[in-house]
């Protein structure tokens, strides 16, 4: 056997070692545009890379998942988030013999639109966009992917396989968008499947435990919730008396593990029993065949359910995203009033992509820093309506 593991022994591999329902790197559809094989990786572990090394990728370290990165060093921003939801992604990956690779691609792409502020970002885009082709995040991330980064000689975007920009879109309506969209109408493969629940099941780990430690989450008040007094009660039995931050990380352990675990047993046996011949049978299969148990689906909605009312509409997450919604529409519409402050790459687009497109995707890609230290610049404290 060769000491080198090269992109023809990783083919082979994959061969021996994946599902015939997982995506195999050479059964790709391939890029938008055509480009050499490299040598030692294979097409989804460029993919993965060229994510990995993308300006897009490092803003994530300054945008916010809940909290806003100034409110403390131990919270979660949407760098963290991604990092999580990737590791638990090859890990349903993995234990279900799906393209490790691609799942992996996936999740650190998936959030590589989001706005500044979070969600309360995207609302404010969403609102402004609105008679002019809308705003949403996972459309963006596909902008971002195939448009906005500027890396390459002979194409805009980081030209991905079908397979991660299709991961990436999941469903949703047609949009204008100047590279051919993915096929929206079947499920997606099952690594964009993964990708999708470990971020599920990341965020709403990572929302409890930030929460928690926050003090914006009660844990009386939490045990109301039926999983998580399940999982809460299972820890205490097995680790004892224990200090309350132990008790606390070692119950967003368990839950992680009964989440995850659960959900590749039920996916297993769902494809046990559909057994699709290939990853098309997985497209064209009449719902997701990744899902979890029925009695861990409804515990999981309701601790989402907890969690929407009691962290995401907290009075003080409400506050700073109040704050941040101002913040952003003043920015939007200083901008488009005065393009002449814009950076004159931003500029440079508008023949191309429309000013008002243009400007959007400059504003959705700040960091909430940049963002809040660009408004004080341009608006200097005055009112810009
Ligand atoms: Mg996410």
């Amino acid at each position: 056997m060769s000491a080198l593991r090269d992109r023809v022994a990783f083919a082979a591999e994959e061969r021996e070692r994946l599902a015939p329902w997982a995506v195999a790197s050479a059964a790709s559809r391939g890029r938008v545009v055509p480009e050499p094989e490299h040598p030692l990786r294979t097409g989804f572990q460029r993919d993965r890379d060229r994510v990995l090394h993308s300006r897009a990728f490092r803003r994530l370290e300054y945008k916010t998942q809940v909290f806003v990165h100034h409110e403390g060093d131990h919270y979660r921003n949407r760098l963290t988030h991604t990092l999580e939801g990737a590791q638990i992604a090859r890990t349903i990956a993995r234990a279900l013999r799906l393209n490790e690779d691609l799942a992996e691609a996936v999740a650190l792409a998936h959030d590589l639109g989001h706005t500044p502020f979070g969600h309360a970002g995207e609302r404010v885009l969403a609102r402004l966009l609105r008679a002019d082709g809308g705003f949403d995040h996972n459309r963006q991330t596909l902008r971002v992917v195939d448009l906005l980064e500027d890396r390459y000689p002979t194409f805009r975007g980081l030209n991905l396989s079908y397979e991660t920009r299709e991961g990436i879109l999941k469903h949703g309506v047609a949009f204008a968008h100047p590279v051919t969209l993915p096929d929206r109408s079947g499920q997606t493969p099952l690594e964009a499947q993964a990708a999708d629940h470990a971020d599920e099941i990341a965020y709403t780990n990572h929302d409890l435990d930030d929460g928690l430690r926050s003090g914006l989450l009660d844990p009386t008040a939490l045990e109301e919730v039926p999983l998580w007094r399940r999982v809460h009660e299972e820890t205490r039995a097995r680790i004892g008396d224990a200090p309350e931050s132990v008790q606390r990380a070692q119950t967003i352990v368990t839950l992680i593990n009964r989440l995850v675990t659960d959900l590749v047993e039920a996916t297993a046996a769902r494809l046990d029993a559909a057994s699709p011949r290939d990853v098309d049978g997985v497209r064209r299969a009449g719902d997701r065949l990744m899902r979890h148990s029925p009695a861990i689906e409804r515990g999981l909605h309701e601790l989402k359910e907890y969690l929407y009312r009691n962290l995401y509409h907290h009075p003080a997450v409400l506050a700073t995203t109040d704050e941040a919604e101002r913040v952003l529409e003043e920015l939007w519409h200083v901008l488009c009033n005065a393009p002449d402050k814009l950076p004159v790459q931003v500029r440079a687009r508008f023949d191309e992509d429309g000013a008002t497109r243009a400007i959007t995707d400059y504003v959705a890609g700040m960091t909430d820093r940049f963002a809040l230290a660009e408004h004080r610049r341009l608006t200097d404290g005055r009112d810009v309506h």
